[in-house]
């Protein structure tokens, strides 16, 4: 606190992502990165491009990678917003679409940038409860609102709504912007993108974070209708003209050219995962059915916070939300083989 911050900063109550330790040999399952390194393709892009033209201001309206992400979804460049991670999308969409008298609806359990965002901006929103089965019921979203967002499949439970599901909201709602944030959907969830041409209502936001490899690299997107595009254009351009750099422009673009390392990759991590809980399940965890990268699970013998500070004693790091609904529940990304082996042994020490 400080007498020189403006009324709205001692507000806020900022975002705490995943902690970065910076200790080695860590197994690092806590914030849904990646196990495999970006294509190497995309790496050779980023070395070409980093070259005397770094003096240059990058394209603000970024329309080779606007093009490209058009092409590889059957859209046109109009339905297609990029920027500085999806997170930022998200930032951009909540201004420009999601504020309005009626509140916002999202899930009880959801992305936990969601209620910070509201804040941020003084959103009214009303939080809609999964069912038992940590899933999100459509109709619990009937009535009258001012938009919805959730996240499918769902964060951090990794459940996943069928597009159905998705349909039926976007019909109960035509006058009410509805946003999928698929951060998730390669790794088995079903992309709302091909209802884009039919739902002018419709944003689905994207990112390169999790099944490209790139949480480093910093880019995000979204589609939907021209007139969704162009309010998420107008936000944009009236805070930072250029989000995304040369380098990240020139990588994002090489790795949408790259379809059998995306393939590759995407499948490697959804084997382990189908691995991972068949074998959390063996050691008497319950694990929610997941189509994202990580698996959110409970034992109902052993507390959750106590299991994750008893991996983290073990150099094993996953995450634990200590929130109403969640708080038994480890949230464990998917990590490589060798990751994955590492987190079931301490798991079988701390358990025996
Ligand atoms: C990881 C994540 C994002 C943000 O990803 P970026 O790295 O900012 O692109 C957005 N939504 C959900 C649900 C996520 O888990």
């Amino acid at each position: 606190m400080s007498r020189f911050w403006s009324t709205i900063v001692s507000e806020l109550t900022p975002y705490i992502p995943g902690e970065q330790p910076k200790l080695p040999d860590l197994v690092k399952l806590n914030t849904n990165e990646n196990p495999y390194g970006p294509s190497p393709q995309v790496l050779a892009a980023l070395h070409e491009a980093a070259n005397d033209s770094l003096r240059l201001y990058p394209d603000p309206s970024a329309s080779e990678l606007k093009q490209t992400l058009a092409d590889y979804h059957g859209l046109n460049s109009a339905q297609v917003f990029v920027g500085n991670g999806s997170d930022e999308v998200l930032a951009l969409a909540f201004m420009a679409l999601l504020k309005h008298d009626a509140p916002l609806l999202f899930p009880d359990i959801s992305y936990s940038f969601y209620p910070v965002y509201c804040k941020l901006y003084g959103i009214d929103y009303r939080t809609v409860a999964l069912d038992d089965a940590m899933r999100i019921r459509p109709e619990d979203y009937q009535g009258p609102c001012g938009a919805i967002i959730f996240p499918n499949p769902n964060a951090p439970t990794g459940v996943d709504l069928p597009l159905a599901g998705v349909e039926a909201m976007l019909r109960d709602h035509p006058d009410a912007v509805v946003v999928v944030d698929e951060a998730y959907v390669d790794f088995g969830g079903e992309s709302a993108v091909a209802l884009v041409e039919r739902y002018p209502n419709l944003l689905v936001v994207q990112t390169f974070s999790k099944s490209r490899s790139l949480a480093g690299l910093r880019v995000g997107c979204a589609f939907g209708h021209a007139d969704l595009i162009e309010a998420l254009e107008r936000v944009k351009n009236s805070f930072n003209s250029y989000p995304l750099d040369r380098l990240a422009l020139a990588g994002a673009v090489a790795s949408l050219h790259d379809e059998a390392y995306f393939q590759q990759t995407r499948q490697a991590v959804i084997a382990s995962r189908e691995q991972l809980a068949a074998d959390l399940t063996e050691l008497g965890f319950e694990v929610l059915p997941s189509v994202a990268n990580f698996v959110f699970a409970r034992h109902p013998q052993h507390d959750a916070a106590q299991l994750a500070a008893g991996l983290r004693a073990r150099c094993v790091i996953v995450r634990h939300f200590n929130a109403p609904r969640i708080s038994q529940y480890l949230r464990i990304s998917i990590g490589n083989v060798g990751e994955c082996a590492a987190l079931m042994a301490a798991l079988r020490e701390l358990l025996s």
